[in-house]
């Protein structure tokens, strides 16, 4: 079992991968996932939308999008305390982490300031903390990290040769390069994609051969499964892959598939099940764990989809026997040992 990063896996070796007898593949996956993390366990993260709506980008799947007419009322910046609010009551119900959206092709300075004030409520109830909001400066990115931000979420959404289908008003190379920000502000990255835009499997190795080569490895990968909203143009548009293959969802399969190969490619990375729950079967889902998937999104909404309400969620965690996964409580005591061990006197 190798458990090193490796960023340079080949395609062929991604490929074969994706080839291997299902069994065979998610028992490699299985195996790396014991290795590196607690078994059973599942992280729950809560996501808000903190603005919505009015998005100058063309995302094609993306219902907050100014240039599709998908019936969302557009909401202005929430209020600091409202958000923190939502977060205590997303920890009261069994959240451990709490993603903050905004609907921004890039913030403005004075809205990082906002964020900051919601990062710190967040952090302050003891949870892990990430947020998404379109591109940043190097400056902007010192920021978030000075309030505390745990993680940066920024997704390639696809392989770089599918991307110009699904976004035309931002490169790939812009979005690695607020990648770069990221990770130059020492903030951890959540960077990951969506399968079932019609994208081939070719499309799916691609996307995480640029993950694996991003240096380190991103802290965390959300894998999304479409959710066709009404009026975005994937929606409108019958979904043909490059193979000529039409479906309405990509297979169940297929995605298990791509997480598992994201287990073993990405060995160190928390693998997220994320967007597209609400039409999976609690048999598929289960399979997506096996796979190697420990962490998921908590609650009746994401940022403007539904989710699994949580007394769906809590009724799959009893069914299969899974506990809640809290890394910002081991993260915690880390940082609590290493000022223990430094404070030590020394003989
Ligand atoms: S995904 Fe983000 S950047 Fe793209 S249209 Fe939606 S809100 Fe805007």
């Amino acid at each position: 079992m190798n458990q090193e990063q490796r960023h340079d896996w080949s395609i062929d070796e991604i490929e074969g991968l994706f080839q291997l007898p299902f069994l065979e593949l998610l028992f490699q996956a299985q195996q790396l996932h014991r290795a590196r993390f607690p078994r059973n366990a599942v992280q729950r993260a809560q996501l808000l939308s903190i603005k919505t709506g009015h998005c100058s980008e063309d995302c094609a799947y993306c219902p907050q999008s100014a240039r599709y007419d998908t019936g969302l009322p557009p909401e202005k910046l929430m209020a600091v305390d409202d958000v923190v609010a939502a977060a205590r009551a997303a920890k009261a119900s069994g959240a451990s982490r709490y993603c903050l959206g905004a609907a921004w092709r890039s913030p403005k300075d004075s809205d990082v300031d906002a964020v900051c004030a919601m990062i710190r409520g967040v952090k302050d109830l003891g949870m892990e903390a990430c947020v998404t909001l379109g591109m940043l400066t190097d400056t902007q990115a010192a920021k978030l990290k000075d309030a505390g931000l745990d993680y940066y979420n920024h997704n390639i959404d696809t392989s770089p040769e599918y991307y110009p289908e699904i976004i035309t008003t931002r490169t790939f190379q812009d979005r690695l390069d607020t990648l770069s920000a990221v990770r130059k502000a020492e903030i951890n990255v959540c960077c990951g994609g969506i399968v079932g835009m019609g994208e081939t499997r070719v499309d799916r190795v691609r996307m995480l051969q640029v993950l694996c080569q991003l240096e380190p490895h991103p802290e965390s990968v959300p894998i999304n499964s479409l959710v066709k909203v009404q009026g975005t143009p994937l929606s409108l548009r019958q979904i043909d892959d490059k193979d000529g293959q039409s479906s309405d969802a990509v297979d169940g399969i297929e995605l298990v598939r791509t997480i598992a190969v994201a287990r073993i490619v990405l060995p160190h990375t928390v693998v997220r099940l994320s967007a597209g729950r609400e039409s999976m079967s609690d048999e598929l889902q289960a399979l997506c764990f096996v796979a190697g998937a420990n962490s998921m999104f908590w609650g009746d909404k994401l940022l403007t989809t539904k989710n699994n309400g949580v007394s769906r969620d809590e009724a799959l965690f009893h069914k299969l026997g899974l506990v809640p996964w809290h890394p910002e409580q081991e993260a915690a005591s880390a940082s609590t040992s290493t000022a223990a061990a430094a404070a030590a006197p020394r003989a």
